[in-house]
């Protein structure tokens, strides 16, 4: 947290933006633009001011005004992010989108849905269903994050494992570049190959090369039908060995969701459970299709989890079940919450298949370095939670999560990972980019920030390190 007093803006920098937007959707006074400062990473550093464009047009006026003042400037969302990418921390404008918040359009013949940037993910999910259809990304903020900060982080949740992530669920953009030109990515049909793919450039670069104004979101057909699964082994490698029998067959679950056997005490400890007392890790399993071939479908998921270390499947019988099987794993976080007064969440993925070997690493690292360390997420994307759980006032415990937390991003690197599956990397990961990206392809991309933001307005310190 900052407590430097918010820098002011120049004053002609103000004067010419309050000829674009009238008084009411421009903050100046540092106690009306201070809960703009802050995201979910807990940080937070004032802006100098915050500015509330309607349109795309005036959006552009507010870029160009940024680039000839060289006013650093901040697209934000909802300010849910968890890794500081949408906090002020050089100053400047933030740019919220609250009241970009029309859905423009929805074709259900052409399967997509034209969404303003400020829609919130719940929205498009209401106005979509009302067609009979969906939008994948479902991240668990959806009724509080918007579509662009969705698309700017190419935030996801369960359904990614069947459904993709924003990469595969938007067809093309409106969007505004650094330099204040106005751009459409993309297309309006389920096919286009025409010049580079600058929608999927746009998407996950954290709102440092454009603003997107306006997004084209592909539409998928409600499943007729859906069952929820809970299966419990005996330890990691049982259920690792599932997850991998599973993703090996031809029936895609809709979600595969793994818990520990730290998270699984954490919530026998904080919660009602009736998980079976040698339970060494969990699965949620939930598939979708039509009303007709689903118990096929489940029966060849439910073949593949099965194996010498499965303690316990259980199938929900109706919606009340399906609500209990879920409540486990909802009881995590609150858990986790009363276990250690702080943590640090990392979303890190590895090919399904080196699930056990990054389990059994971060095994070893916690005991290495003595902080204890809870894991649960999207097993069937490989996309695990890690989260180390410390006391930061207890005399050298913030120094041994941060080496703990630096042997993790090589324990996972190593096992040919990725830094982050969902949350990005802000301000809070940006250092350790250079380890996973070679130089060669860092290099290029700070030269397609140069080309959409010539004067290094946007977003400035974010994600890249060294621009
Ligand atoms: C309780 C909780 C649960 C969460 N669960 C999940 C989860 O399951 N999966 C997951 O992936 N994330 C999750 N998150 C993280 C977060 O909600 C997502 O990253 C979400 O997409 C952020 O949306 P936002 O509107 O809050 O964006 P913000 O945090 O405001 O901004 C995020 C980024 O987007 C940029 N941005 C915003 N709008 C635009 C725009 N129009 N053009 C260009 N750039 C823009 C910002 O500059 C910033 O870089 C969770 C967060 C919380 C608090």
């Amino acid at each position: 947290m900052s407590d430097r007093a918010p820098p002011s803006l120049p004053p002609s920098f103000l004067e010419a933006l309050r000829r674009h937007l009238p008084a009411d959707r421009l903050l100046t006074e540092p106690g009306d633009c201070w809960s703009y400062g802050y995201d979910n990473s807990r940080r937070q550093a004032p802006p100098g001011g915050v500015a509330f464009p309607e349109s795309h047009d005036e959006v552009v006026a507010i870029v160009r005004l940024c680039n000839e003042h060289r006013v650093p400037l901040t697209p934000r969302g909802r300010g849910t992010g968890t890794t500081g990418a949408t906090v002020p921390d050089q100053g400047g404008l933030v740019l919220s989108t609250e009241l970009m918040n029309r859905i423009v359009e929805v074709r259900p013949a052409d399967r997509y849905l034209v969404a303003q940037p400020g829609v919130l993910n719940a929205a498009v999910q209401e106005a979509a269903g009302a067609v009979g259809f969906f939008w994948p990304p479902d991240p668990t903020s959806a009724a509080f994050a918007t579509v662009g900060g969705n698309l700017a982080y190419n935030s996801a949740g369960p359904r990614a494992v069947k459904y993709g992530t924003p990469r595969d669920n938007v067809l093309g953009l409106a969007a505004v570049t650094g330099a204040g030109q106005s751009l459409r990515t993309g297309v309006f049909t389920s096919k286009g190959v025409v010049g580079y793919d600058l929608t999927r450039l746009l998407i996950g670069s954290e709102g440092t090369l454009a603003i997107i104004t306006e997004a084209t979101l592909k539409l998928t057909p409600r499943p007729e039908a859906k069952r929820t699964l809970q299966a419990v082994y005996r330890d990691i490698e049982s259920a690792s060995e599932a997850v991998a029998a599973i993703m090996a067959q031809p029936v895609i679950p809709c979600a595969l969701e793994f818990i520990d056997q730290r998270a699984i005490e954490m919530i026998r400890a904080h919660a009602e459970t009736d998980l079976p007392r040698d339970a060494g890790a969990l699965l949620m399993i939930e598939v979708d299709g039509p009303a007709a071939s689903l118990e096929a479908a489940v029966e060849s998921v439910r073949r593949a989890a099965a194996n010498a270390g499965l303690l316990r499947l259980h199938a929900a019988a109706d919606e009340a079940e399906v609500a209990a099987l879920w409540a486990t794993r909802k009881a995590l976080s609150p858990a986790l919450r009363q276990v250690a007064p702080k943590k640090i969440n990392e979303d890190v993925v590895v090919p399904v298949s080196r699930i056990p070997d990054l389990i059994r690493g971060l095994e070893r690292l916690s005991r290495e370095h003595d902080i204890t360390i809870v894991n649960f997420g999207h097993a069937g994307n490989g996309n695990i939670h890690v989260n180390l759980l410390f006391d930061p006032d207890a005399p050298g415990e913030g120094e041994r999560a941060d080496r703990c937390l630096d042997a993790v991003f090589d324990l996972v690197l190593s096992l040919r990972g990725t830094l982050s599956g969902e949350h990005g990397i802000g301000l809070v990961k940006r250092a350790f980019v250079v380890r996973e990206i070679d130089p060669v392809t860092l290099e290029l991309m700070r030269r397609i920030k140069r080309e959409f933001d010539p004067n290094g307005i946007l977003n400035p310190g974010k994600t890249l390190p060294g621009v």
